[in-house]
């Protein structure tokens, strides 16, 4: 594993030459899991239902993915035509750069935000042009009017951001669209049910508008891989041709009405990430650790030049946590991913005695 550097056979483009694989770290399976930010209990009990009676016929078929998207659409209150099922919002990035991002164009990132969207705009022929946020970690919503440029083709949002828990309000959005028409504006809501506000109404009123939605965060199917994208009936039209037409399997397929119609479970596992957030965030302070506010399921906590170690002593008390150092302007940052309260509350204990 790791990089090769090829020696003989046919060589890959030279972006790919330049690139890193790309490896999430593997949390031990038993610990508490916190470095994720995934659903931390399980997924609605219908889908668990649903999945119980996949049989060997639903298995033997190609997948059907395009009545799901009507069922989709509906939940989301837009047309079918305006929906696209994905092998995860990650998937959803990887098409839409594909279909959009040519040789000359530029990627617009405020930074820090999710890793990936360097990754596989890494994997095209365009420019990666980013923005830094202050140390508040603010969306730097000034500097990016300033970044867009003629050559501009997509600017990614997350809204709210990872790792920070910032959010982008609807009138940055607005303005950005304008300001670069001859964009695509992807605004990545994966944690859209810890904050509440979307984008998805503006969509027919903004044609180079595109939201990303995910089944991994609050729904707690990150391994089903399902996420979508809306924006209008043209742009998914462009990204049709690209992607697989059965890279959303069958099991996937058969789970996300159940899913969407369970709203008593997510209600629920919402409500309590909510409660634990504030209390989790008390904990942080009581702690005497500078944090940033948070609209997600998560939060970014300053440790210092000891985060390493911290990390690995929250490890071996078995809550696993995100070290973000690396991010740019991250330095000494962990991330904590916020579960239900009796787990934070084991988490702030280990907090307590790890700090
Ligand atoms: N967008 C953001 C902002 C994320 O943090 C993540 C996952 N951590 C994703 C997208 C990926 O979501 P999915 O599991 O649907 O690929």
């Amino acid at each position: 594993m790791g990089d090769v550097t090829a020696t003989a056979g046919p060589q890959p483009r030279a972006r790919v030459q330049a690139m890193k694989e790309y490896h999430p770290p593997l949390g031990c399976r038993d610990a508490l899991r916190l470095d994720f930010n995934e659903n931390t209990i399980a997924c609605s009990p219908a889908v668990r239902e649903v999945l119980s009676q996949i049989s060997a016929g639903d298995l033997t078929r190609y997948p059907e993915r395009e009545t799901v998207e009507a069922q989709v659409a509906q939940h989301l209150r837009v047309t079918p035509e305006q929906v696209l099922l994905t092998n995860g919002v990650d998937e959803a990035i990887h098409v839409l750069f594909q279909t959009f991002l040519d040789s000359g164009d530029e990627l617009l990132l405020p930074v820090p935000t999710y890793t990936m969207y360097e990754v596989y705009a890494s994997a095209t022929d365009a420019r990666i042009v980013t923005v830094q946020a202050g140390d508040d970690l603010v969306f730097p919503f000034k500097a990016l009017l300033d970044g867009i440029s003629p050559r501009t083709k997509v600017i990614a949002l997350a809204n709210p951001n990872s790792p920070s828990g910032s959010v982008i309000t609807r009138e940055q959005i607005i303005t950005i669209a304008q300001r670069a028409p001859h964009a695509v504006i992807l605004v990545d809501e994966a944690y859209f049910h810890f904050y509440g506000e979307t984008a998805i109404d503006l969509l027919n009123s903004i044609p180079n508008l595109v939201v990303a939605r995910t089944f991994s965060k609050a729904y707690g199917l990150a391994g089903l891989r399902v996420g979508v994208l809306a924006g209008s009936a043209e742009q998914m039209k462009w990204m049709r041709r690209v992607i697989s037409p059965y890279s959303v399997n069958s099991v996937a397929l058969a789970c996300i009405p159940a899913a969407l119609n369970d709203t008593d479970y997510l209600n629920w596992y919402v409500g309590e990430v909510l409660a634990a957030r504030k209390e989790f965030e008390s904990a942080i302070d009581a702690a005497g650790l500078r944090r940033w506010s948070s609209q997600a399921n998560f939060v970014l906590a300053y440790i210092g030049s000891e985060h390493r170690d911290f990390v690995r002593r929250m490890n071996s008390a078995g809550v696993l946590v995100r070290d973000r150092s690396n991010d740019p302007g991250c330095d000494g940052c962990v991330r904590v991913t916020i579960g239900t309260r009796e787990q934070m509350r084991l988490a702030a204990e280990v907090l307590k005695e790890v700090i």
